[in-house]
């Protein structure tokens, strides 16, 4: 019966599949392919991609405790796919102070966190001085946290406000505290789709030079994708190349996440008509795509749960991902546009959600060295979560609940 399977296999994907495991290095038209594949293929591909995984990172699937603050949700960027940003005038615009940000971060340091995601809009009265200051100000009240902060669209507005050298400008942020940047306002790295987009956000160009400027004074970044809105295969597979082309140059990317598009609350849908996001199989196939097209200079692909829902996350560890992403316990930017995934899951959570699918859960920092192995779910630690000793986790002091429980924020830049 197997065979039979195996004799439906399309040829040209049965060695494309061979040579990537094989460890040749897999060509953007042929990622391209992989990524529209159906059927037989597809369970060849899904198959080649869990395979390749064991292979480069074993069956460890890591996770990060940490906090995403979101300190203004103003902005005046006016990306389409976005439902988070706010015009100062309405109701719903807020700019937190330092007091509030600092409690956000005392709360995360309490259920054990290790890193803060500091991302916010793009307000037009906030320069470089704020984001240093806010960077400088939580990391000294909070010395352990690794500050995850500030996306390249925030790197280049606090930039041309700086009148600095760009690299003089990032270690400038780095002496403040900041430890790594997100790799987000990538979406589709291709002007033309980035035209449509968002025609006022940074450029192609810009985003790489930001990128590899940081990479070349010690500062690394993340790497994502957003998909399922008006790009096509062509688009995503050009944007892994150059994704690829960029870490072998720099080795600085830490991961490569996919992020499917939420279209329920923004203009790109609404107005513009972008198709209604991914299916669950295009989600599954990029995460595969990419496990076998990054190797072997990207070998973390992380599953955004927030985008995906949890349970589809635990097909996509099958099909080649290795990392969980990060608690966040507060998730705004997805939510605001529609994500249905909740803004908080618990450590104990992915821990359960790991071991359900038969591997090993692991807690890392942001750079994916290993804080805790659980091997023996006898010796995990007491939950930290608000409300555990009680037995409920449902919701925390901030309101924020475990995911499923409420619609969620698509953050940002
Ligand atoms: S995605 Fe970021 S830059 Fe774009 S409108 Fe939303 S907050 Fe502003």
């Amino acid at each position: 019966m197997f065979q039979r399977m195996l004799d439906d296999v399309n040829p040209r994907v049965a060695a494309i599949l061979d040579g990537a495991l094989e460890g040749r290095e897999m060509s953007v038209e042929d990622a391209e392919l992989l990524l529209g594949v159906e059927g037989a293929d597809q369970h060849a591909l899904l198959w080649a991609a869990d395979r390749a995984r064991q292979e480069d990172v074993g069956d460890d699937v890591s996770y990060v405790i940490c906090r995403n603050v979101n300190f203004t949700n103003i902005c005046y960027v006016g990306c389409s796919f976005c439902g988070f940003a706010r015009h100062k005038h309405q109701s719903d615009a807020y700019v937190h102070d330092m007091d509030t940000l600092l409690e956000k971060c005392a709360g995360a340091v309490e259920r054990g966190a290790t890193e803060i995601c500091i991302q916010g809009g793009i307000h037009p009265q906030k320069n470089h001085e704020y984001y240093r200051e806010l960077a400088a100000t939580i990391k000294n009240a909070f010395p352990q946290l690794h500050l995850h902060a500030y996306s390249p669209e925030e790197i280049d507005w606090g930039h041309r406000k700086s009148g600095m050298d760009l690299a003089d400008y990032l270690r400038w942020l780095m002496e403040a505290g900041v430890s790594s940047l997100p790799g987000t306002a990538a979406e589709i790295l291709d002007d033309e789709i980035r035209e449509i987009l968002s025609p006022r956000k940074l450029k192609t160009a810009r985003w790489v030079e930001i990128i590899k400027t940081a990479h070349s004074i010690g500062l690394p970044t993340t790497s994502t994708v957003m998909y399922g809105h008006i790009e096509s295969a062509r688009h995503v597979a050009a944007h892994m190349g150059l994704i690829r082309d960029i870490q072998k140059e720099t080795g600085g990317f830490t991961e490569f996440v996919p992020l499917g598009y939420i279209h329920e609350m923004n203009e790109l849908y609404n107005v513009l008509g972008s198709r209604p996001g991914s299916t669950a199989s295009e989600d599954i196939r990029i995460i595969a795509v990419a496990r076998l097209f990054m190797r072997p200079w990207i070998t973390n692909i992380q599953i955004s749960w927030v985008k995906m829902g949890h349970k589809l996350g635990q097909i996509a560890l099958g099909a080649g991902a290795n990392d969980f992403g990060g608690t966040l316990m507060e998730e705004s930017i997805s939510r605001e546009s529609g994500s249905m995934f909740g803004e908080n899951t618990a450590p104990e959570d992915f821990r359960r959600l790991i071991r359900e699918v038969g591997r090993t859960p692991v807690e890392r920092n942001t750079l994916y060295g290993v804080l805790h192995r659980f091997e023996d779910p006898a010796l995990d630690p007491p939950s930290m979560e608000p409300g555990a000793a009680s037995g409920s986790s449902e919701e925390s002091d901030t309101g924020a609940r475990s995911a499923g429980s409420e619609p969620v924020l698509q953050v940002v830049s």
